[in-house]
């Protein structure tokens, strides 16, 4: 920077700052900025931008906008900074003025943020009137979306309206000067929410030492349901194996893997590897649930995560859960306060009630949770985040997007890990995570979260768009929107809205090939597809190739019981005499003779639904190698599989491709020929996951080659691509062959991102 005599000539400038910059403590932190450098002006907030009017010496001029491009505050992200040099009107002071909004702007509503490190200072300082009042917050973190009833955001329309500020408190929010200032939740423990621990009938047990109270029922084994910032979770000390048995045991989730909370980044480092881009993700204001890979089992329960080489980890993101901790107490069991997939329990009352059965205590407080919203779920591969669940720290911030201006869609998403998708203009608001709505309280929760979220974003749907599958619950509410507003439905088939979400994120236009990998989703021929390339745009598109059908015997109770695809793949492979034979040596043992004859006999006699799932490949050939035969959780054997799979080379005509066919069945015959030679499962299951790569990699490639104006840009989709090394390994081949490779980062790549996909088609043929 140029200081000296021509640089401090007196300099009037004036700043608008774009990007996330309003409810995030922006103004006063210029108030202070500018102050510091005595430089007099003001600032306000227009329209979505903030603006700034600055006059003084050049080098401070200067001085402030270096800081303000690298150090902003925490929450606020910066797209532009445009400064223009104005006339000087020698203003006397720096001060904050009123808004300047235009009718146009835009509501953002901000997502709920971690505990920043200023608060946490506090709550941990005896001489500071936070100390140990676990709902302190600021305007560079707390509650927000959670407590949000309606916008403008401000607190007589949050569940803090119940709790009149104290003249401590007011004096912080109403001085531009203070972290606080404007910090619609903030609160302390003359004026704010208490925390108390009550026993399952819900009688009160103690309120002023719930601290101590809850560190010691931990010690002693108990699993205590905690309310948090989006809901409860069941929380058990993950140390000790007979706790998280007994949590598993009552919460009736056998193998699922169980995320937990530790008390900082040392404590996360001591049980697994922690990247630099992982610790900064733990640390950062959305706090999600990283997956990270174990390397030290010590002392930690082996039921967390059976079977699996990682686990679920995050940091403490409130106040209150920091105060979980102790020296003793490092590793918390932190899974959703709800029985295996009914929504999270966010209520006292509701929580009393429903979870009695699970938790021996709860650790309750009287700030009441508006909306429900799940923790997010991450994963780092290859220094670039995947989001697994984009809830907590997310909902409700837009997406920008480029698709092409239309009618307002609002989109249901899907029947398996339901999000909801409110397309406005060019930017998407996704949902909170819902669930699975085969459970009638997860319709009623998607309502809540949808009603909402029309609300804050003052939405109107003109299109409704919605998945295919004739007997999916979303379409039922999809009608009932439809039907409310007006508006007509699209249909999106589920593996195009996959590829149309891909693209959506990506800001892709015109034609792609897309590679779908995924668990189930209804086909336009009424059969259940899962392994696709596609070509296409949001307008439409057309099945390239897919891998062959196979038999989906009991439909649903084929995907609990993976040996049933085994089965399947084996009588497609071999042919049914063989097939059958095969069975009864690999799955004898495992599974009751009679049982395996009823399905090999339903195989004959009727005619079950077909499938090309990838979903469903992982699965049959897992339970084939007696990896996994039967799941209780999603994806299980598909997991396990990939877990274990030692790095390996294709197998050599491990596929045939017939141009618009995958055939595996030369792949099933190699996996049983090593299996029947007693190659280790592990090495067999690398083997495999190469082939199918391979395959894939070069389906694409033809697709890529027929259809030129695809310009070789290929889109990666579906639940499948979870799998990392799958992922990167058809990643890395279409790269290596020249193509553009395009994948998630924005949503989710398994069906909590399919709603933006449906509402990108449902914004193009809406129109
Ligand atoms: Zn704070
Ligand atoms: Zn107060
Ligand atoms: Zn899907």
């Amino acid at each position: 920077m140029a200081v000296g005599a021509q640089a401090d000539k007196p300099r009037a400038v004036e700043i608008r700052v774009t990007g996330t910059v309003q409810g995030v403590g922006f103004r006063p932190y210029v108030f202070s900025l500018a102050s510091r450098l005595g430089l007099a002006g003001e600032v306000w907030n227009s329209s979505g931008e903030v603006g700034i009017f600055l006059e003084g010496p050049s080098s401070a001029v200067e001085s402030f906008l270096a800081e303000l491009r690298d150090r902003p505050p925490r929450l606020a992200r910066i797209t532009s900074l445009e400064v223009r040099d104005v006339e000087p009107r020698q203003p006397d002071g720096f001060r904050i003025v009123p808004s300047r909004e235009s009718g146009s702007a835009a509501v953002t509503i901000p997502p709920d943020v971690a505990l920043c490190d200023d608060c946490c200072r506090e709550v941990f300082d005896s001489q500071d009137r936070h100390y140990q009042y676990p709902f302190t917050n600021c305007t560079n973190c707390g509650p927000r979306y959670t407590i949000i009833e309606s916008s403008p955001y401000d607190r007589s329309r949050t569940t803090m309206r119940s709790f009149p500020m104290c003249e401590s408190c007011e004096g912080e929010y109403e001085d531009p000067t203070d972290r606080r200032f404007h910090a619609q939740p903030t609160a302390c423990p003359a004026c704010g929410p208490t925390v108390w621990l009550a026993n399952r009938q819900g009688k009160t047990v103690t309120s002023r030492n719930w601290r101590q109270a809850f560190q010691s029922v931990i010690r002693s084994g108990a699993i205590v349901a905690v309310k948090g910032l989006g809901g409860f979770h069941l929380c058990c000390d993950a140390r000790n194996e007979t706790a998280v048995r007994e949590l598993r045991r009552r919460k009736g989730r056998p193998h699922r893997p169980l995320a937990v909370m530790v008390r900082d980044l040392e404590v996360a480092r001591k049980y697994c590897s922690v990247s630099d881009r992982e610790a900064a993700l733990l640390s950062s204001p959305e706090a999600p649930i990283v997956i990270l890979t174990r390397t030290d089992d010590e002392g930690l329960a082996p039921a967390l995560a059976p079977g699996l080489g990682t686990l679920g980890v995050m940091l403490p993101y409130t106040p209150l859960h920091t105060m979980l901790f102790a020296d003793d107490i490092p590793v918390l069991v932190m899974t959703s306060g709800n029985f295996s997939g009914l929504p999270l329990a966010i209520d006292n009352d509701e929580a009393l009630r429903t979870l009695a059965p699970v938790a021996d205590y709860f650790l309750l407080h009287n700030r009441e949770i508006l909306n429900r919203c799940d923790d997010s779920l991450v994963r780092v591969v290859d220094d670039e985040v995947h989001l697994y669940r984009r809830s907590r720290g997310w909902v409700p911030l837009g997406i920008k997007t480029a698709l092409p201006a239309g009618p307002a869609v609002f989109a249901v998403g899907g029947d398996m890990k339901n999000t909801f998708c409110l397309l406005k203009d060019d930017t998407a608001f996704m949902g909170p995570h819902v669930g699975d709505l085969e459970h009638i309280e997860n319709e009623e929760a998607f309502r809540a979260a949808a009603h909402r979220m029309e609300v804050l974003t003052s939405f109107e749907a003109e299109v409704v768009a919605c998945d295919l599958h004739p007997r999916y619950h979303s379409r039922e509410l999809a009608l009932e929107l439809a039907r409310k507003r007006g508006a007509p439905l699209v249909e999106v088939q589920h593996h195009h809205a996959h590829m149309a979400a891909c693209m959506a994120e990506n800001d892709l236009e015109g034609r792609v090939v897309g590679i779908i990998c995924d668990g189930t989703g209804y086909g336009t021929d009424g059969q259940i597809w899962g392994m696709e390339v596609l070509v296409g745009g949001y307008e439409g598109f057309s099945r390239a190739s897919h891998l062959r059908y196979t038999p989906l015997i009991g439909g649903d109770v084929a995907v609990r019981e993976a040996w049933r695809m085994g089965l399947s793949l084996l009588v497609d492979a071999f042919g049914y005499y063989e097939g059958s034979k095969l069975a009864l040596d690999i799955f004898g043992r495992a599974v009751p003779e009679a049982k395996l004859k009823a399905v090999l006999n339903l195989m004959r006699t009727t005619n079950p639904p077909r499938t090309s799932s990838c979903g469903r490949l992982f699965d049959g050939v897992s339970a084939l190698l007696g990896i996994c035969r039967e799941s209780t959780y999603e994806g299980q054997p598909a997991i396990e599989l990939s877990e274990c799979a030692e790095p390996a080379e294709p197998y050599e005509d491990g596929i045939d491709q017939v141009s618009t066919r995958i055939d595996q069945r030369p792949l099933v015959r190699r996996v049983i020929r090593d299996l029947l030679s007693g190659e280790p499962p592990a090495v067999i299951a690398g083997r495999f996951q190469a082939t199918v790569a391979a395959a894939l990699v070069s389906a694409a490639l033809e697709a890529v080659e027929r259809h030129p104006e695809t310009r070789g840009r290929v889109v990666l989709s579906g639940g499948t691509f979870q799998n990392a090394w799958l992922f990167k390994s058809v990643r890395d081949g279409l790269i290596d062959a020249g193509c553009q490779v395009f994948y998630h980062s924005k949503v989710p790549t398994n069906d909590g991102g399919l709603a933006l996909g449906q509402a990108a088609v449902g914004r193009v043929k809406g129109r």
